[in-house]
């Protein structure tokens, strides 16, 4: 099946065609400066050759038409018609409570998807239009899957998805734990089950998805049992721009003290804190490393914070779940900084946990870096989300047809 993976922001729209038959990326890209000017950026299969488009984009129809043009144009792009394009899937970044699941686009769907905007406010307002603008240009023939970032951890425990303030506003406005990259912890854990040879069902696993956003799940059995982003992706882990969890008295101190709004410092907790905040010197792990290397101290406390925090969750989902079978890095650094995989894992021998120091070495390869003896796997698996997306996207279709 030819499904078209769409992930709308405010101002960009990505793009991914691919053939689930083959698990091969036929063509994609991404439309940035949309509402402004428009410049799409695009790679097809057919050459390797990436091409810079300048064409006007008012808006995410706009956006999604100059796509449809591009996969269709005989020189640059995949398909000769747009009926080749089986089912749309949508990366949707908030279904709340309503969806644990993704699910086949209707307007019923629209409406949960617009009732959950209180809760994702910048993100799903540029989710939907790209929704509506994909309807508009391909007609209402073509169908269309939402997939949800928060979808895979609605099978948590209610004692872990709680917050222990007053049981009303969860009651009142839904203030819970809902945790993010939803899609990418479940691919790595089907990949890793598969490299394990061993069902799901039968695995407890700890997926660690370190990016620029990171977070870290618990799969119990293939469920979601926990995850260290929260209400908001600011929960959990610091990380490149974010603080991570912290004392919430400091929001009040620094709005005092800084004479700031409750908004503002949420803005600096957002976007001027975690590895930028504490370095000084950057929110991207590279940087850091060449930072570290150079002696600057402030970068190397910065990424020895961020491992050991990603230690102290691992640490306690072993705990609640009674014990762990594999720990899976992904994401740019999961996959990619082996000093990261390293320091995590150190000192964990106790637990059945060791990493081969040459094994380590490898980086964005699908490898099992775990010492031959250890009882504890740990793997490195890539993620792909826009895969997982159009594998639901597939299977619901499919369903739907049957
Ligand atoms: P996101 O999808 O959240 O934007 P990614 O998963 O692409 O983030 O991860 C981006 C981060 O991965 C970069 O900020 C960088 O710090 C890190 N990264 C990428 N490549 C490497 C590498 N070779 N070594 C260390 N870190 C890397």
């Amino acid at each position: 099946m030819k499904v078209l993976v769409i992930n709308a922001g405010s101002s960009s729209l990505k793009y991914q065609l691919l053939d689930t038959a083959a698990n091969n990326v036929m063509a994609k890209g991404l439309c940035e400066r949309i509402g402004i000017d428009g410049v799409l950026t695009h790679t097809g299969n057919k050459s390797e050759e990436k091409y810079t488009i300048h064409t006007p984009m008012g808006t995410h129809s706009e956006a999604i038409k100059a796509v449809i043009d591009i996969l269709l144009d005989p020189e640059k792009g995949v398909i000769s018609s747009m009926s080749e394009i089986d089912a749309v899937g949508h990366r949707v970044v908030h279904g709340g409570e309503f969806f644990s699941d993704s699910c086949i686009i209707t307007e019923k769907v629209i409406k949960a998807i617009e009732d959950c905007v209180p809760l994702a406010p910048l993100h799903n307002p540029p989710n939907l239009i790209g929704i509506r603008a994909c309807q508009e240009v391909m007609g209402p023939n073509v169908p269309m899957v939402a997939v949800f970032d928060t979808a895979f951890h609605q099978t948590m425990p209610q004692a872990h998805y709680m917050y222990a303030i007053p049981y009303e506003y969860y009651t009142k406005y839904k203030i819970r734990r809902y945790g993010f990259h939803g899609t990418s912890h479940k691919y790595v854990s089907q990949q890793a089950a598969e490299m394990l040879g061993r069902p799901l069902e039968d695995l407890k696993l700890i997926t660690c998805h370190l990016g620029n956003g990171s977070s870290i799940c618990a799969i119990n059995r293939g469920k979601s049992y926990d995850t260290s982003m929260g209400f908001t992706p600011l929960d959990g882990l610091p990380m490149g721009t974010r603080a991570g969890n912290l004392d919430p008295a400091i929001i009040e101190f620094l709005a005092e003290n800084e004479k700031l709004s409750a908004a503002q410092v949420i803005t600096i907790l957002n976007k001027k804190s975690g590895m930028l905040g504490i370095s000084g010197v950057s929110s991207d792990f590279r940087d850091l490393d060449t930072a570290i290397n150079e002696g600057n101290a402030r970068a190397t406390l910065a990424k020895d914070m961020f491992n050991l925090s990603v230690k102290k969750i691992i640490g306690s989902y072993i705990a609640e779940m009674g014990g762990v079978d594999a720990i899976i890095f992904t994401a740019g650094v999961g996959e990619n900084d082996r000093s990261v995989r390293w320091d995590v894992c150190e000192h964990m021998e106790y637990l059945g946990i060791k990493i081969d120091p040459e094994k380590n070495k490898y980086r964005g390869k699908q490898m099992d870096i775990s010492i031959d003896y250890a009882r504890v796997r740990v793997l490195v698996i890539p993620t792909n989300e826009e895969l997982m997306i159009a594998k639901d996207t597939e299977r619901l279709v499919k369903e739907m047809a049957k």
